[in-house]
């Protein structure tokens, strides 16, 4: 089995780096990729947990925005972690997150929400990229909300009123940066309509001319009408069609490997890349 998209507590998932490979070998992934939010400091640690059962491939889930301001997340896979303008368009992010946190805390304040910078502080694990399921989190212990996913509901959705972007490349620039860093790209949950609004089919052609390889079809936030429409702009342009959990460990109900890759299209997205860098003992 071959997941391509999970998060770690490098960023909002709740299995540490070296949990989740463990939890990959029980599950029986033998192709896992690790792509935490807008970071790679996950990726040493996942290296440690490595057996010869499974391979690792490291990547990042870059959040995006469009000219016309519509949120996409690029998955950027099998680059060079330390190719320097990669590093700073994932480090830009990181840091406009904080006074974007910020932002988001005194909106949610203003109107009397039991909430501090703090508490999202601390409900976010060392070194993480920090966003809206901290505060979710931060929120839960504070008994504003059940669970995250009600805090998702209304108070954080996209169209809330306490939502606030951080600075965030274009899904153009982002690809440009993968391909130069020697990756693959491979834009993650195109059709996810429920977190907002989305991109139109036309916009895949832009994508395709700045190096797109791939789309991320089987998802759990699209239905099946949403993954034919996917296939059939992959095949169209000549593109990979990947499959994946967006595995977050209990911070989301997504299962590990409850979507996952066919093998003849994993390897089409490998040779693409520059080099051959799948991690493996
Ligand atoms: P941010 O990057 O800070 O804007 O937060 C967006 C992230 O929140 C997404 O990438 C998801 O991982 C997470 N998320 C979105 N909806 C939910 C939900 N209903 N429950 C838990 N996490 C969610
Ligand atoms: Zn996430
Ligand atoms: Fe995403
Ligand atoms: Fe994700």
């Amino acid at each position: 089995m071959i997941d391509l998209h999970t998060h770690t507590t490098a960023s909002d998932g709740t299995d540490s780096p070296f949990a989740l490979v463990k939890k990959a070998l029980a599950t029986g992934v033998k192709t896992l990729a690790i792509t935490d939010h807008d970071s790679t400091a996950g990726w040493d640690e996942a290296i440690t947990a490595l057996q010869p059962q499974i391979e690792l491939v490291l990547g990042s889930e870059i959040s995006c925005l469009t000219t016309d301001g519509i949120s996409v997340h690029m998955l950027g896979l099998l680059f060079d972690g330390e190719n320097v303008a990669m590093q700073q368009i994932l480090s830009d992010s990181r840091d406009t997150r904080i006074p974007r946190m910020r932002k988001m805390v005194e909106l949610l304040r203003a109107d009397g929400i039991n909430i501090s910078l703090d508490d999202v502080y601390a409900a976010t694990p060392e070194g993480a990229t920090v966003g809206r399921p901290h505060l979710a989190d931060a929120l839960v212990r504070n008994g504003v909300v059940a669970e995250r996913d009600e805090a998702f509901l209304h108070l954080l959705s996209n169209e809330s009123k306490y939502y606030v972007t951080h600075a965030a490349p274009t899904p153009v620039d982002a690809i440009l940066a993968i391909r130069a860093a020697g990756g693959v790209a491979v834009i993650a949950h195109p059709f996810a309509s429920r977190r907002g609004q989305i991109i139109t089919t036309e916009t895949f052609l832009d994508l395709c001319a700045a190096g797109l390889n791939g789309i991320e079809v089987h998802h759990r936030d699209q239905n099946a009408q949403e993954r034919q429409t996917l296939t059939d702009i992959a095949h169209d342009l000549n593109l990979v069609i990947t499959g994946a959990s967006d595995y977050h460990g209990t911070g989301k109900l997504n299962a590990m490997a409850e979507n996952t890759t066919d093998p003849e299209q994993w390897e089409a997205l490998e040779s693409q890349a520059d080099a051959r860098r799948v991690v493996r003992v």
